[in-house]
């Protein structure tokens, strides 16, 4: 199996080049050139624990890695740094499935992937002689950049530079950044937003002088970001094990469709189901749900992916985002594996800040529905499911649970199962979570709340929360968008 560019048919390249690589040479995003069947039915799923079912994904896409060096990436990444041995339950509360994602070591779904990333690319690195240590760049809207610390935190031949927006993350997502410990960890608040930072990364890996610089010193560029198809690939893997699971429960027959609901913001994530619906797991809708920033909204109702438009700050920070990257591997596919159509379209997005796809494109999203829920209807929904059932969740997934609400009236599709996926422990958002359940909360403190978030949930603080508690703080660096690339040499002393 082999990854093409979305930019660029020419450029073609091995899975572990692709995982190392992160962005193609023209700036386009890795696809696989055909997007591989599972090759075990139901019944054998049905039996997988959660590395098996890793493992029975994986391979398909890493076709380059043997047997032996993907096991041990599997094994590796989904350990006991996750609090259950599931890795990814499924929680059933007022009729739908919450598929929780939040049991690795960051308590967000970032984790299914970067707990797994560091090991597939030291492994690549090997694999294909790279003798220069890789720097992971990283921009994050508040959950990749602690996971990503978190998973390449102390891994030989590897430095990491995580770039957050200074004012654009929750408090406890700041304090897990930067009080990161390892010696090739480092931290940076700038003074602008999740995009202006997504950008300011994106131009260091486009800038052949810097690599220069870099490679003379003994340094290469690679991204832990959800454009990397080792996020990508790993992501697959849980909508396949949620499907099985509801399998071997008796909730649905074999060969029954569900509907998959993902709180979406940079599209990695509904991306993986999308490859896994097209693996052969029987999905019916996917629901894409968008914050108040409704980019994606507005593409599926009107074909116009348009960016030009107010950044809005929400509860729920992770889905701030207003390029949605991933989106661009859809494109490229919808647009008949077309580089060049993708490339101009690509371009007007940069130019103009929107692009139009044709009718014959739209047709085939048929796939998709996308809604989005504000700030009022995601704090509702948090209320109302805790007052229903006792289940707290957190405000991403509250914005995917709201959708759900509003597809089932629009549509009247009600019966069909439907997994939720859950993307972060409401641990993580406490302050918004609490108040959303009740306005006197506001009052206590982010460690009081979560006492009192323990108490009424009925669940243990996460060893995360506990463990940020007393931390100290290890990074204080900030600064102004174009003083990245500076910022980077002199971390790397170079
Ligand atoms: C990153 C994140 C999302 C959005 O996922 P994408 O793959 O970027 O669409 C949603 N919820 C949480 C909690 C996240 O951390």
């Amino acid at each position: 199996m082999m990854y093409v560019s979305t930019r660029d048919a020419n450029e073609k390249v091995s899975a572990s080049q692709a995982i190392l690589k992160g962005l193609a040479n023209d700036g386009g995003l890795f696809v696989p050139e055909e997007i591989p069947q599972l090759d075990a039915d139901i019944e054998t799923l049905a039996e997988m624990t959660y590395q098996e079912t890793a493992y029975a994904v994986m391979k398909q896409y890493l076709t380059d890695f043997t047997k032996e060096e993907l096991e041990s990436c599997i094994s590796a990444a989904y350990d006991d740094k996750f609090d259950t041995k599931e890795i990814a339950p499924l929680r059933e509360a007022d009729g739908a499935y919450y598929l929780e994602l939040f049991h690795g070591s960051t308590i967000a779904f970032k984790d299914m992937a970067l707990s797994i990333l560091p090991h597939l690319m030291t492994t690549s690195a090997r694999k294909n002689q790279v003798k220069n240590e890789i720097v992971i760049l990283t921009a994050t809207s508040g959950d990749t950049g602690k996971a990503a610390l978190a998973g390449f935190a102390g891994v030989k031949g590897t430095k990491i530079i995580v770039f957050y927006p200074k004012n654009g993350v929750s408090p406890i997502q700041e304090k897990q950044m930067v009080t990161q410990k390892g010696e090739n960890t480092f931290v940076v608040g700038i003074h602008g937003n999740f995009d202006e930072a997504q950008t300011g990364v994106k131009k260091m890996f486009a800038d052949a002088s810097l690599a220069k610089e870099l490679d003379a010193a003994g340094y290469q560029f690679s991204s832990a970001n959800s454009i990397n198809i080792g996020r990508l690939v790993p992501q697959i893997v849980y909508y396949v094990y949620a499907y099985s699971r509801l399998y071997k429960d008796g909730v649905i027959s074999s060969g029954e469709s569900i509907n998959v609901v993902v709180p979406t913001g940079n599209f990695g994530n509904i991306l993986a189901a999308f490859y896994a619906k097209n693996m052969g797991i029987p999905i019916a809708k996917l629901i894409c749900a968008s914050n108040e920033n409704k980019v994606l909204y507005d593409f599926f109702a009107t074909g116009t992916y348009d960016k030009n438009r107010e950044f809005i700050l929400t509860s729920s920070p992770s889905m701030d985002i207003l390029i949605s990257s991933n989106l661009e591997r859809l494109i490229y596919r919808i647009a008949g594996n077309n580089p060049a159509y993708n490339v101009q379209l690509m371009n007007r997005l940069k130019t103009e800040g929107k692009y139009e796809i044709t009718p014959e494109m739209k047709e085939k999203l048929s796939d998709f529905y996308g809604s989005y829920a504000g700030e009022s209807e995601t704090a509702d929904v948090i209320r109302a499911l805790y007052e229903k059932t006792g289940y707290v969740i957190d405000t991403h997934t509250a914005v995917a649970a709201g959708v759900y609400e509003k597809y089932k009236k629009e549509t009247g599709d009600c019966e069909k199962k439907t997994v939720i996926a859950s993307t972060a422990s409401p641990f993580k958002f406490t302050r918004s979570v609490m108040k959303a359940i009740d306005v006197k909360y506001d009052s206590m403190s982010d460690f009081e709340l979560a006492d009192e978030l323990s108490r009424i949930g009925n669940v243990k603080v996460p060893q995360a929360i506990e463990e940020i508690r007393t931390a100290d703080i290890r990074h204080n660096t900030v600064c102004e968008v174009k003083e990245m690339p500076d910022t980077v040499r002199k971390f790397l002393k170079i």
